[in-house]
């Protein structure tokens, strides 16, 4: 195949021919076949519009279309074990060839094409005989017509009013009007009145209407994906494209719609306007891309097939490969080759174009690499199989079949362009080689020493398949003959129906399904999984709404900022980010802090975990000073630098805490009646909370049947590290475990280190106060703002402890906050910790229905409240989407702040 005798310039762009070692392993020889479509008798195609057109018969099939269908034939036979016939033109008979060696699956087939032109065809032959297919590109994504419907969906949501997608929802799977339908409704639809409201009045069924009220529902909501999530789940969209491929292109649409919202806000005009853009590149847009599926046969291109390998190998249209190309080549004005440029002019019209030598020659060098190029994607298209090679095509226009006298010929005239036109030349070589006979290489060219070149030729050729299967031999060691199917009649008949035969079929089967019976069928029963995280529970606590945003409308919980406007980078502050210092301070307080490591004999045992060393002082320069440098500040801070006031800061903080209730704690003196046995920080917990629904699902918020099925319990998961947990024992030996959390509010710019009562409120108790009931309204307001997380942390512990042997479990007390501003305890009482426990289970069965429940409208807004707004995501940034009620919302003015 890469023999210098067909170069038809030298060059270095040919490639070279090498040994192949095939790696089969199998006792089962390969098999080389060739479909050669033969029409035989002509006749007028039927004009009832059930009978099926057979291909072979009709005087308007192309050569293409034989070629489908002759394959189909074959691979439906191949796929079924069915023996097969090749004609045997002496004897005017059929010559049953059997199949050996292991069954073909669908998966082990891969037909490469070199163009997608006619790959529909191709397509709808192989699924009239039910044989799995998959392409891996099908043009253009967004003309797919699974697509077709969300597009239409998603203009609906940017211009509620727009007829145009109004006709192409209505005529959609998803409603599904007839023709007469679509006109009667939109006939009464006023110009700028909204069209969902409209459909939901003229639906064609009652299933239909609900299906639409619920997306209006969620349009108001702006609940974007999920109007796409109902349609897909609930419509009969993917009932009308049911082939996987189609599911995968709403997949991959999806994914481009969610990612385009990401960056526009998530609002729905803005991801049309974008959408429409991409739709305008036309074939510059998204390809519609499939994964393969496991159990279908793929059709890729030769190109495409590089580096894979199957145990069938189809390539298909061979003797039009290349022809296309080459045409097109030439009707350019500009050659570009990696050699020579060129460029040619007719500045007559009238007249022929002068003749240019550079022209010509550019255009010859051209040709000869298109060819080399295309050598090489022939090689691929032949290497790529492991046991059968089926290649398909006719080599001439001219060809006869006639049963009764059994004649069979064929013109072996390749376009020279072609494939097809190397096939011929390599088998000829073959057949020379082997020093045999074959209908492909006359008498005289078999007994020259050196092959001649070959020649179209002029001449009806007989065929003898029969003779072919085992006197063609093909190459030294070769493979004996091929086999060459020419006619469907080489295989088993297969009955498949007219395109209206079948929508008649697809219409009786639908009448004739039974509603499935209700009452009979058990209901699936699911276990939700839902994962949250614990820092943020006491803010959805107090704005539900900013959970369901998150939720429902998938807005991220983060301000949302207009592209490049990020905020120039600041000169360094003073002081580092107030989440920075505060990761510093846990440093320090989880290698600083004391571990008394003095359990009590008698109590509850405590594992190896507990009994690490802590060094004893959490102002000690040498703590601070590790700290710093893991923080990338260094072990030095020059006197004066900001860094050493971070340094300080953190050092005079350490000693307040050590001169606290907890400093004293740990260093062995007992407080209320508690010791501190042992110490640990950074706890890490997994914490799976779970909320058993009753038969009306839960009290307050009640579940319905989600997609048919019951939802047993929910999971709610949350995992995390708590601070700090104290193991405690008291005079009776009673053991008791005590979560204390840190929070460093107030212990940057606004402390002050000299006097307390010029500083941060929380600095106005001191450290000496070892009462843990809050002293002022500032201590009690930040228990009161983290006492849910506080809550989760316990039950997490209480989780851990109810696993235990009933002597071994400790009590759980209620949580603390040390406060870094002050360096004291404060911790729940009794009664605010049951209730903590209690607004956190009614909060997680909240969040639980939010993810359950598709009807669960969005919670209200706050009535005015500064503080809570005001730290909101969804109220800061360049986009206000939220804000307390009666307020604005809006993109902010830079100027003024406001919306
Ligand atoms: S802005 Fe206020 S009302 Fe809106 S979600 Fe945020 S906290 Fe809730």
């Amino acid at each position: 195949m890469f023999d210098p005798r067909y170069h038809d310039l030298p060059g270095d762009w040919h490639a070279e021919a090498q040994r192949l070692r095939p790696a089969r392993q199998t006792e089962h020889a390969g098999v080389l076949e060739w479909l050669l479509p033969i029409p035989g008798v002509l006749t007028d195609p039927p004009s009832d519009l059930d009978v099926p057109v057979n291909t072979f018969e009709d005087p308007n099939a192309s050569i293409v279309h034989l070629e489908h269908e002759l394959l189909a034939d074959r691979l439906h036979a191949l796929l079924n074990q069915a023996p097969t016939r090749v004609w045997d033109s002496t004897n005017a008979t059929w010559t049953t060839v059997m199949d050996e060696g292991p069954s073909v699956r669908p998966q082990d087939i891969m037909i490469l094409i070199n163009s997608r032109k006619h790959l529909p065809d191709l397509v709808d032959r192989l699924r009239a005989r039910h044989i799995p297919v998959m392409a891996d590109r099908q043009g253009l994504l967004l003309m797919q017509p699974v697509v077709q419907p969300l597009m239409s969906i998603l203009a609906l949501m940017a211009h509620p009013t727009m007829r145009k997608a109004a006709v192409e929802f209505a005529r959609s799977p998803v409603v599904g009007m007839t023709e007469r339908q679509v006109h009667d409704a939109l006939l009464s639809l006023e110009e700028g009145v909204p069209v969902i409201p409209h459909l939901i009045q003229h639906a064609p069924t009652e299933g239909v209407q609900q299906l639409l009220i619920r997306l209006q529902r969620l349009m108001q909501w702006g609940a974007v994906y999920d109007v796409f999530d109902a349609v897909l789940d609930e419509s009969d969209l993917l009932v009308a494209y049911p082939d996987d491929a189609q599911r995968q292109f709403a997949e991959g649409w999806l994914t481009i719609v969610q990612s385009i919202g990401n960056d526009t806000g998530h609002d729905a005009g803005a991801v049309y306007r974008r959408m429409v853009e991409i739709r305008e590149l036309g074939r510059q847009g998204p390809q519609a891309i499939t994964e393969p599926n496991a159990s279908a046969i793929q059709i890729m291109t030769i190109h495409g097939s590089k580096g894979l390998q199957a145990p069938v190998v189809v390539v298909s249209g061979l003797f039009s490969a290349g022809k296309a190309d080459a045409s097109m080549s030439v009707q350019d004005n500009i050659l570009v080759t990696p050699q020579v440029l060129a460029g040619r002019i007719q500045p007559w019209r009238a007249k022929d174009r002068p003749e240019d030598g550079l022209w010509a020659f550019a255009a010859e060098m051209n040709k000869a690499q298109d060819k080399a190029e295309l050598r090489r994607k022939f090689y691929v298209a032949l290497t790529r199989v492991k046991d059968r090679l089926i290649v398909t095509g006719s080599p001439g226009n001219q060809s006869t079949f006639d049963e009764t006298t059994g004649a069979l010929s064929v013109r072996f005239a390749p376009d020279p362009r072609t494939m097809g036109r190397m096939l011929v030349e390599g088998l000829r070589r073959a057949t020379w080689c082997a020093a045999s006979e074959a209908p492909w290489i006359s008498a005289a060219d078999l007994e020259a020493d050196v092959l001649p070149r070959f020649v179209s030729q002029k001449f009806q050729t007989p065929l003898n398949p029969s003779a072919l299967l085992s006197s063609a031999s093909l190459g030294v060691d070769g493979l004996d003959g091929l086999r060459m199917y020419h006619h469907p009649d080489c295989f088993d008949a297969v009955q498949t129906q007219s395109p209206q035969q079948r929508a008649r079929a697809l219409a009786t089967h639908l009448e004739e399904l039974e509603p499935p019976q209700s009452e009979t069928l058990t209901p699936l029963r699911l276990v939700e999984n839902i994962k949250g995280a614990a820092h943020n529970l006491d803010a959805t606590f107090n704005c539900m709404r900013s959970y369901w945003f998150e939720h429902v409308k998938g807005w991220p919980a983060e301000p949302f900022r207009l592209p490049n406007t990020a905020v120039k980078p600041s000169p360094p502050k003073t002081w580092p980010e107030p989440t920075t210092f505060g990761l510093m301070m846990h440093r320090v307080l989880e290698i600083g802090l004391r571990n008394p490591r003095s359990p009590l004999e008698g109590a509850p045992p405590l594992d190896a975990s507990w009994m690490h060393e802590g060094d004893d002082d959490l102002s000690s320069l040498k703590t601070v000073e590790r700290v710093m440098n893991e923080f990338g500040h260094g072990v030095d801070q020059p006197d004066g630098s900001r860094e050493a006031r971070w340094r300080d800061r953190l050092m005079h903080l350490g000693s307040l805490i050590d001169q606290g209730r907890l400093g004293r704690l740990v260093q062995g003196e007992p407080l209320d009646g508690w010791t501190v046995e042992a110490v640990r920080t950074e706890l890490p917990f997994f914490h799976r909370h779970r909320l058993v629904l009753g038969e009306d699902g839960f009290s307050d918020h009640p579940v319905p049947g989600f997609n048919g099925a019951v939802v047993d319990h929910v999971n709610m998961d949350f995992s995390g590290r708590a601070d700090l947990v104290l193991a405690l024992v008291n005079e009776d030996g009673q053991g008791a475990l005590q979560v204390v959390d840190l929070k460093t509010r107030g212990c940057l710019g606004a402390f002050n280190e000299s006097t307390s009562a010029g500083g941060h409120p929380l600095q106005g108790v001191p450290s000496t106060e070892l009462n843990v009931v809050p002293q002022s309204d500032e201590e009690a307001h930040i228990l009161h703002e983290h006492r849910l997380q506080l809550a989760l942390y316990s039950l997490a512990l209480e989780a851990i402890e109810s696993r235990k042997p009933s002597h071994q479990q400790r009590q759980i007390l209620p949580p603390a906050l040390l406060l870094g501003a002050n360096g004291r305890m404060i911790q729940l009482s009794e009664g605010a910790f049951k209730q903590a426990k209690d607004d956190l289970e009614t909060h997680l069965a909240w969040r639980a229905s939010v993810h359950l429940n598709p009807d669960l409208e969005a919670p209200p807004q706050r009535i005015s409240d500064p503080g809570t707004c005001q730290s909101c995501a969804y109220f800061m940034g360049d986009l206000r989407r939220c804000a307390p009620l009666g307020e604005p919302i809006g993109f902010v003015n830079p100027s003024d702040g406001s919306p």
